[in-house]
């Protein structure tokens, strides 16, 4: 979004407040010129030639976000069997898709192997128990380099109490394993967690990969996984793309040229290719001064984007009702009946009652993470798409509410109105 004869524009020139008065707010809005520089950005900063790059859906799963990615020429990272048959609804070929979970039981790979995706198994016990129901389907193994990378415990994942991967350690106990069930190891995964910034980092992990490779003679390709962080506001740190990949490019260069194979190299960004493109635009329900703070209440809370509750992230927030007015302070907070601040001590072009904030790099993590909690409708997405906007997902209802909710029949007696 940007402002444009003070006026705040998406690309194709199309003026959010039209939008959320086509579609009513709380709305949800990507731009898909944005997904697509940063699908450039990102193909461009690797040079090593068989580089492949899974977007990772739990990000943001519309089926029409998917398949924009797909046309772009992306496979797909999924962490669920729901999430693998989103991926084929949208047209990925099976060998396309990567399938990640973490703790998931034997019978849902099951479910998965008859879809025919690649498969990353990601503890000893299933990968010995799936060996031998499964000796001829070929798996990925995800290993743990126990390196302290990311923005947040919670999200941090490769470190060494974490639940995710098998320990590089215990690599001889995998080979013991492949070697009773006769299984082929394909390919070898990590993932250290989300929001790493130095390039450092991502070669340290690498590093631990390729010395567990070497044990491996099958492999078809080496995934790195993500954590690729994106800038939160203007100048905001983000993780130095360019030169993750030109370290990590010629790295695997020699490693392949010692491996004598040219495996495909594959990363799986999610947030690096769709937050920025992502928007909510909410409607400022009340301006509220108390003794100390000027509060702006929007009509949304954690039940729609709750990462600054979950993760402390920061969202930018701009008033695009009124684009270049003086500035004051706000604290912005939801209308949730707990607390739910979305940014504290903000500054803003003056808020009056019914203005539009937008909260910046919504596209990831957030409409995927959104809940009915109070019993709040969850928002409509509407994709700008070479110049136009589509509605891509419709604004809940009491019937969605209820759906699913089964009544019992003793407990539903009319009452009579007094
Ligand atoms: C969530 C996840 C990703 C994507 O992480 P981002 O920080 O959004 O890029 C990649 N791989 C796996 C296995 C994941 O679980």
């Amino acid at each position: 979004m940007q402002l444009e004869n003070n006026q705040y524009t998406l690309s194709g020139g199309i003026n959010p407040l039209d939008l959320t008065e086509q579609f009513g707010a709380p709305l949800y809005v990507y731009d898909s010129a944005i997904i697509e520089r940063q699908w450039k950005r990102i193909n461009a900063a690797f040079s090593y030639k068989k580089t492949k790059f899974n977007y990772a859906c739990k990000a943001n799963t519309n089926i029409n976000i998917l398949r924009v990615l797909k046309d772009l020429g992306a496979g797909l990272d999924t962490v669920s069997v729901q999430e693998v048959r989103l991926g084929l609804a949208a047209g990925f070929t099976a060998q396309d898709i990567m399938y990640t979970p973490n703790g998931v039981g034997i019978d849902e790979l099951a479910d998965v192997v008859k879809l025919g995706v690649r498969i990353n198994i990601d503890n000893i016990s299933i990968l010995e128990q799936f060996g031998q129901m499964f000796p001829n389907v070929p798996v990925c193994v995800r290993i743990n380099p126990h390196i302290m990378a990311g923005g947040n415990s919670k999200i941090s994942t490769g470190h060494i109490d974490s639940k995710f991967g098998i320990s590089f350690h215990q690599v001889p106990h995998v080979l013991r394993i492949v070697k009773a069930t006769g299984i082929t190891v394909e390919g070898l995964h990590m993932h250290t967690g989300s929001e790493i910034l130095d390039a450092e980092v991502f070669v340290r992990g690498a590093e631990i990969l390729m010395n567990a490779a070497v044990n491996f003679p099958d492999l078809d390709f080496m995934d790195f996984g993500s954590g690729f962080k994106v800038p939160y506001y203007e100048g905001g740190n983000e993780t130095d793309i360019e030169a993750v990949g030109e370290k990590i490019s010629a790295r695997f260069t020699e490693f392949c040229d010692n491996y004598n194979r040219e495996l495909t190299l594959v990363f799986e960004p999610g947030k690096f290719l769709v937050s920025e493109a992502g928007y909510f635009l909410v409607k400022t329900n009340v301006v509220k001064t108390t003794l100390s703070t000027v509060f702006a209440g929007i009509d949304s809370g954690l039940n729609h984007l709750i990462r600054p509750m979950l993760y402390d992230a920061h969202h930018e927030i701009i008033n695009v009702s009124n684009p270049v007015g003086r500035s004051r302070i706000y604290t912005v907070v939801g209308y949730i009946c707990e607390t739910d601040t979305f940014g504290v001590n903000r500054k803003l072009t003056e808020v009056h009652e019914g203005d539009i904030l937008c909260l910046r790099n919504a596209g990831a993590y957030c409409f995927s993470m959104a809940s009915n909690y109070n019993s709040r409708f969850r928002p409509a997405e509407v994709l700008v798409h070479n110049g136009k906007a589509h509605l891509i997902r419709k604004r809940e209802n009491m019937e969605d509410l209820l759906r699913n909710q089964v009544e019992i029949p003793a407990l539903k007696r009319e009452e009579v109105a007094a």
